[in-house]
């Protein structure tokens, strides 16, 4: 038996009973062997062997008589190659018998192989995964503290007595830019986390009136000046899903603050519905909505329909990306309806905390 070492694109003798072939190794580009490829099944010596006009003749007699065999039988997996099988048989009668055993070994064999180099490459792609989310999560993490520094700067500055206002200007765009690069890192961070928590997600009875509640009172003071209003069910209201905490609060947070950014006269408007072991809930809003053609990049990483430098909205396009990761972790949908200029309604399903 050899195997197919595709590196070297070598032939390598991996097992052998009787007598032992004169070749531990059979070069790949050896001429009979595209022949054996293109044959696909059984090729027997005696072929070449009675033919004396067969154009492989030459190579064919030399690889039996280096092989020792009598029958060759070539194993590929999809057309590539993935070893050889040479047999000497004594008794003819059997041959024929013998290359359908063989055939069938073949097969197994090749499915093997392929089940092998397949379970190699993914456990080499999750290290590499894993390489990219330690260096992601380094840089990141290495990045945080001069933003800090940056912006405690800005303080120290602000507070300057002598600030004329060109220069107070400046610093205001400076401590912004600096604000939404840390936004930016929370989030690159927090998609990253949310990946790795995968398999380890900690899960609790989350009250989502009383979440709510709170998230929403966070924004009041954006909503007043444009003279939107925030309708939320009552923190009374007890609806408990089983979710993780600080997730369900970043879901909120994102939902209800993209609802209030993208929406500048009207309403914003959270409701929950139980339905069997669901909660359902709807986070809808009069603002700009969002074009039918769009609606499925929006949860893109990244994707923000008005991506132009001139946009009027900040953000970083990560948001609804990490909502959804978090939604589909906890086994839940998320979707939004909606039309350009008359509003968007964002909904989502999430598994009710059993009573
Ligand atoms: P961003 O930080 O840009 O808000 P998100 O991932 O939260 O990123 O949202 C992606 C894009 O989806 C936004 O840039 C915006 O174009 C659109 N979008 C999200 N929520 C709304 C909404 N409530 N109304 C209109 N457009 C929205």
């Amino acid at each position: 038996l050899y195997l197919y070492e595709s590196k070297a694109n070598v032939f390598v003798l991996k097992k052998s009973f009787g007598t032992s072939p004169d070749r531990l190794s059979i070069s790949g580009d050896y001429e009979f062997l595209s022949y054996l490829k293109s044959r696909e099944g059984p090729v027997f010596r005696d072929e070449f062997v009675k033919n004396a006009t067969h154009d492989m003749r030459q190579p064919a007699l030399i690889y039996f008589q280096n092989t020792h065999a009598s029958l060759c039988y070539p194993i590929l997996s999809e057309g590539e190659w993935c070893g050889l099988i040479n047999l000497d048989v004594f008794d003819d009668k059997e041959e024929s018998k013998l290359s359908i055993l063989l055939g069938l070994y073949g097969d197994a064999l090749a499915r093997w192989l392929t089940y092998q180099s397949t379970a190699e490459q993914n456990r080499k792609l999750s290290e590499v995964a894993h390489v990219k989310d330690q260096l992601i999560s380094n840089v990141t993490h290495e990045l945080q503290t001069p933003l800090n520094g940056a912006l405690g700067g800005c303080d120290v500055l602000l507070a300057h007595p002598n600030l004329d206002t060109d220069q107070k200007q400046s610093v205001l765009m400076i401590q912004k830019s600096t604000r939404e690069l840390q936004r930016t890192i929370d989030q690159i961070l927090s998609l990253v986390q949310i990946e790795s928590k995968q398999t380890q997600l900690s899960r609790e009875k989350v009250d989502l009136s009383t979440l709510v509640y709170e998230v929403s009172a966070l924004y009041t003071d954006v909503c007043q000046p444009k003279g939107v209003v925030l309708h939320v069910p009552s923190a009374s209201e007890s609806i408990s899903v089983y979710a993780n905490a600080d997730q369900m609060r970043a879901v909120f947070m994102n939902l209800i603050g993209n609802a209030v950014k993208y929406t500048e006269a009207g309403f914003v408007r959270v409701g929950f519905e139980k339905v069997a072991d669901w909660i359902y809930v709807s986070i809808a809003d009069s603002g700009i909505g969002i074009d039918e053609d769009k609606q499925h990049l929006i949860f893109e990483e990244f994707y923000q329909v008005d991506g132009s430098h001139t946009r009027v909205y900040g953000g970083t396009g990560l948001g609804l990306a990490i909502v959804k990761k978090i939604i589909t972790l906890h086994g839940g949908k998320i979707w939004v309806e909606s039309q350009k200029g008359a509003g968007a309604q964002f909904k989502l399903t999430l598994p009710v905390y059993p009573v």
